[in-house]
Order: C-alpha cells, then sequence, then structure tokens
C-alpha cells in the first residue's frame, strides 16, 4: 500500500521493445501549476494587464519566497560585485515539479517478459533569470555571457554524478514551446540514459567517423561555410546557419567552428562570442517570425566521455511555427512549410 502521496505517483524510463529508444513515464508532473493560462493575447492594453497580472503572481519574482529552496548556485548581475542573496541576476534552483525524483541515488534496472525499465532518477533543475520581462533579445551580451556561464558551471559539477550518463540543458520560451511560467528561466535536466535523439547523433557521428576518419559536422560545417546558402550570421568562434535537412521551419543550429565535442568545455574567451551568436539568432527569428515560442537546447557529448573526434557540440533553435499531425507521427518524416534555404536569406535580411 501506498504510504504516502508521492508513492502514488510513476516515475519511469521504459525502453521500447522494438525500436530500443527510451520513453519516460512519469505522473510527477500533473502536480505542476500553470502560470501562462491567459498569456495568449500579446499586445494592447488588455495584455499589459494580463502581464501585470502574471507578475504579480509569478512564481519566480523571488523564487525562495514562493517556496523554492536555496540556490544551487547563483550570481550577481555582471555589473555588480555584490555578495548578497537579493542581488541575484541568476539563480539555479531544483525544479520543484521535477519529471523524477532528484538524487545522487543510482537507479535500479528490471525486466519484466519483453520490457525493461530504469526507474526515474536525477536532476531537474531550473536556471531562473531575474527579470521578469527581459529574455535573451533584451539581456546584454555580458548578461547571456553570464547565463552561459552558469550553465557550464552546473554541468561540470553534475557530470562528476556517478550514475548520470547525459545532461540536457534547454529553453522554452512561450505556451506552444511548453513553457507553464512566463518568466525567463531555462532548464537542466541530468540522465541516467543517453537519450534516443542524441544517441541516433552520436552513433551516426561514429559510423562517419570510421568510414572518414572526419567529424560530420566539421565536414557539414565547411560545406555550409563554402556555399553560404544557408549561412544567417557569423563571428570569431562561431556560426549560425539553417541545417539542410531542418526539422521545422526555420529550424537554427549556432556551431563552434573550432572541433570540439563538449559545450562545457568552452574557453571563458569564446563564452561572449557564443552569447552573441544566440542573441543574434533568437533577434533575427523574432523579427521574422513576429516573436514566436520557441526551443532551444544544447546538445553535446554524453557526460562520461571527453573530446572525442567523432561528435560537434551546437545549440539547436526551434521555432513553433509546424505542428506534428497524423502523417508526422506516423512516418516521423516532419513536413517543413518554408526551405532551409529561404529561411536562412530571410533571417539574414531581417536586421
Ligand atoms: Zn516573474
Ligand atoms: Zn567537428
Amino acid at each position: 500500500m501506498a504510504k504516502n502521496k508521492k508513492q502514488n505517483f510513476i516515475s519511469e524510463f521504459r525502453k521500447d521493445t522494438v525500436s530500443g529508444e527510451w520513453v519516460l513515464i512519469s505522473s510527477m508532473r500533473r502536480m505542476r501549476p500553470h502560470f501562462l493560462k491567459s498569456a495568449n493575447v500579446r499586445h494592447g492594453a488588455e495584455s499589459q494587464r494580463q502581464n501585470q497580472k502574471l507578475k504579480k503572481d509569478c512564481p519566480f519574482e523571488n523564487p525562495q519566497k514562493s517556496g523554492n529552496s536555496s540556490p544551487i548556485l547563483w550570481y550577481p548581475s555582471p555589473k555588480s560585485a555584490s555578495q548578497e542573496i537579493k542581488d541575484w541576476f541568476i539563480q539555479i534552483i531544483p525544479n520543484r515539479y521535477p519529471v523524477f525524483p532528484q538524487g545522487s541515488v543510482c537507479p535500479t534496472t528490471s525486466a519484466l517478459g519483453p520490457y525493461e525499465k530504469i526507474d526515474g532518477m536525477g536532476f531537474h533543475e531550473v536556471i531562473v533569470f531575474r527579470d521578469h520581462g527581459r529574455d535573451f533579445k533584451k539581456m546584454s551580451i555580458d548578461e547571456i555571457g553570464l547565463v552561459l556561464k552558469a550553465y557550464k558551471e552546473r554541468y561540470k559539477m553534475l557530470e562528476k554524478e556517478q550514475c548520470i550518463e547525459y545532461i540536457l540543458i534547454f529553453h522554452n520560451k512561450g505556451e506552444l514551446a511548453g513553457a507553464s511560467i512566463a518568466h525567463p528561466h531555462s532548464q537542466l535536466v541530468a540522465l541516467p540514459i543517453v537519450p534516443p535523439d542524441v544517441s541516433r547523433s552520436i552513433n551516426g557521428g561514429i559510423n562517419f567517423f570510421e568510414k572518414n576518419k572526419k567529424c560530420v559536422h566539421c565536414v557539414m560545417l565547411d560545406w555550409e561555410r563554402k556555399e553560404k546558402k544557408r549561412i544567417v550570421f557569423e563571428n570569431k568562434h562561431f556560426t549560425t546557419f539553417t541545417p539542410y535537412a531542418s526539422r521545422v521551419s526555420y529550424e537554427v543550429r549556432i556551431f563552434p567552428r573550432e572541433h570540439s565535442s563538449d559545450f562545457e568545455e568552452i574557453s571563458r574567451e569564446a563564452i561572449p562570442y557564443l552569447a552573441e551568436s544566440l542573441k543574434d539568432a533568437l533577434s533575427r527569428i523574432g523579427k521574422t517570425l513576429n516573436n514566436p515560442d520557441y526551443n532551444f537546447f544544447i546538445h553535446t557529448a554524453s557526460a562520461k566521455v571527453k573530446n572525442v573526434p567523432y561528435y560537434h557540440w551546437h545549440i539547436e533553435i526551434l521555432p513553433r511555427t509546424d505542428k506534428w499531425a497524423g502523417l508526422e507521427l506516423g512516418t516521423g518524416i516532419e513536413v517543413v512549410a518554408v526551405s532551409p534555404e529561404r529561411a536562412a536569406e530571410n533571417l539574414r535580411n531581417s536586421l
């Protein structure tokens, strides 16, 4: 018999016996409140009133006062040297509504007939930004650089955990992108498995490397830079382009030009360049598509390897413009309405 409420919740990674891919069955998230319900009206006085109300009820205005635990890490604004938590600009806190129980305990694997599962276990955290109304587009390069530094530092702490195989850092903007709180925040999940999208891409990289002795991403990057059709922006260290086989209209990826498999090894010198590229990409997408909801995430090598020649870390930005329907769900083939070449041209001309 369940002794407390928590034991009624289920959180398990289940393996698809045929495809070998993992899904997460988690009822823990049903408890999560929604603070975005009426945030669809985006213009005029009505929208302003709604924003005021959302800000008043916002649990991230003062995360600790709203019942969150003390931050795991926090940073003052880049302009301030304050040591006082009241001056936080970014703080990392455990997610109050995680997809699995939190902690360093190694999960158990079990099998039943044709099925296999791993108990849900890991870390699910929120990286909260100070200002309710300022997302990446409105932040300075220094401020975005601080966000990237926070991502990196927390990643480096969690990669030491014995049973963590993969750490994903992601950002959901807007209701269509799955955000339940309007206040700008990123999230981090540290998982006991390598997720299917990443393991497919790592395996593809390994196969290519075995045949060609080259990183497939470096090869594509060279091609894109020569051809220029899909390039959106470049600076000293990073190249932004729309991928040849984009999965949604206006998908954008940011790659470091020098080969590196590990985001968390980004140098202090390169961080402002990545901050500039991220701000640039999100500003162009905002301008071109009238501030769409979007997701971005960092794809990096698995937490248990370093410096591998077959993988190349990058950021993927996916504006929420297309919807999946039967054709996409049934075939796994995404139908993309705007060609990547056209999207790149529109993004280039947007600023
Ligand atoms: Zn807020
Ligand atoms: Zn590479």
